[in-house]
């Protein structure tokens, strides 16, 4: 048995980052970015008024008056300069005019005519937007980075209307077992329904990659090879179940003789022993534990950072924060836990029932708490590490 650093980075060993396409910028959300993006020009490209009210030039002391020489709007320039004693009309997003040195707002003055005065108290900033003050041309969005929506709109600002990203890695999900049905199917007495397997994917894609679910394999090495057959093509393989070992315990031995060349099987870890992993033609290939909780548990510790690592981020285990134990922690076991936690701003408290099967548990928690192989009996108030999800 090896342990989660150890397995991480035998699986690291398998992955490299996948090549880069063009897409354009609606659909480049959540996607990687794999060369930097510059812009195109500043921004704002002029000192622009941050706000509705009159351009002016010189001292704005309380009782002062100006002759309003014309309008400035968004996307109408005023055509001019403003000198001593003038004002121009403005509005929000509208280049202000040669000579401003302030906007003063509307609601600090009154107007009659051409004319406006300054009254009492007005406030003293300057509203104006410097040109470039957001951005300049050449400012650099740098790769690799997961491109978030505030990205996809500065990338837009910037007049970057395509970008180069990773590919979606392609993740085959190979669900095994005798007793499983797709949900909607009719499951007979001793029957359940496949469920992990739909986690996974949604985690997979939420992450940038591409899961397909294959269908179910049954507990024989023909259906199993099949299937394996179905997910030629894939970056990356991971199977579900039937890593045990069990009679009916077959995805190492189907594997193996299809040519998997094994990295490692078993981790100390909780839940998730039975792991395994190797390469298998073109792919990866990870074999999860069945049990719901376990291979979800997995995913988030190892297949996450996999598909970072396809997608050209860098290479890393997930990261931990730290928190306080709002409870006493009994002594861990030998293996590495990763236990159903609510976190609740900085302090956090497992939840009773760990049993690697409950979905209810993990859909009640919001992190797994970390607890280290062989450590001592914590008290409430301990820092420990966790990973919120
Ligand atoms: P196994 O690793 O095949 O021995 O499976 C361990 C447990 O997980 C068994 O109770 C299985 O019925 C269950 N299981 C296996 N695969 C899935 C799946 N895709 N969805 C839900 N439960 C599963
Ligand atoms: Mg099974």
């Amino acid at each position: 048995m090896i342990s989660v650093t150890e397995a991480l980075s035998q699986l690291f060993a398998l992955v490299t980052p996948l090549e880069a396409e063009t897409v354009p910028l609606q659909d480049a959300s959540g996607r990687v970015l794999r060369q930097d993006a510059v812009a195109r020009r500043d921004q704002p490209p002029f000192t622009a008024s941050a706000m509705d009210g009159y351009a002016v030039a010189g001292d704005t002391a309380p009782g002062t008056s100006f002759e309003v020489i014309g309008e400035a709007a968004a996307g109408h320039a005023f055509d001019g300069a403003v000198g001593a004693g003038q004002a121009v009309r403005i509005f929000t997003g509208a280049p202000a005019p040669q000579g401003t040195t302030r906007i003063v707002i509307q609601e600090d003055v009154t107007r009659d005519g051409d004319t406006i005065t300054v009254q009492d108290a007005p406030d003293t900033a300057t509203y104006l937007r410097p040109r470039g003050g957001d951005f300049a041309i050449g400012t650099r969005l740098e790769a690799p980075r997961r491109l978030s929506p505030t990205d996809i709109a500065l990338l837009a600002a910037m007049n970057v209307p395509r970008v180069q990203v990773t590919r979606k890695p392609r993740v085959a999900l190979i669900s095994t077992g005798d007793e499983l049905v797709m949900p909607g199917g009719t499951p007979a007495p001793d029957q359940i329904i496949v469920s992990n397997t739909f986690g996974l994917k949604a985690m997979i894609d939420a992450l940038g990659a591409e899961a397909r679910i294959l269908p179910i394999a049954r507990d024989t090495r023909s259906s199993l090879r099949a299937v394996f057959d179905l997910a030629r093509g894939a970056d990356l393989i991971v199977t579900i179940g039937g890593a045990s070992v069990g009679d009916h315990d077959l995805v190492g031995a189907v594997a193996a003789e299809m040519g998997m060349d094994r990295s490692f099987y078993k981790v100390a870890m909780r839940p998730g022993k039975p792991l395994m992993a190797g390469r298998l033609g073109n792919a990866a290939m990870v074999g999860l534990p069945g049990n719901p909780v376990s291979a979800m548990v997995c995913g988030q510790v190892f297949l996450r950072p996999m598909i970072d690592g396809y997608l050209g981020l860098p290479l890393a285990p997930v990261a931990t924060r730290p928190a306080r134990l709002a409870v006493d922690l009994p002594a861990g076991s030998p293996r590495e836990h990763y236990m159903r936690a609510v976190l609740d701003g900085d302090r956090i408290t497992p939840l009773s029932r760990q049993d690697s099967s409950l979905l209810t548990v993990l859909s009640q928690a919001n992190a797994l708490l970390v607890q280290p192989p062989r450590s001592p009996a914590m008290p409430a108030g301990t820092e420990v590490r966790c990973i919120p999800f």
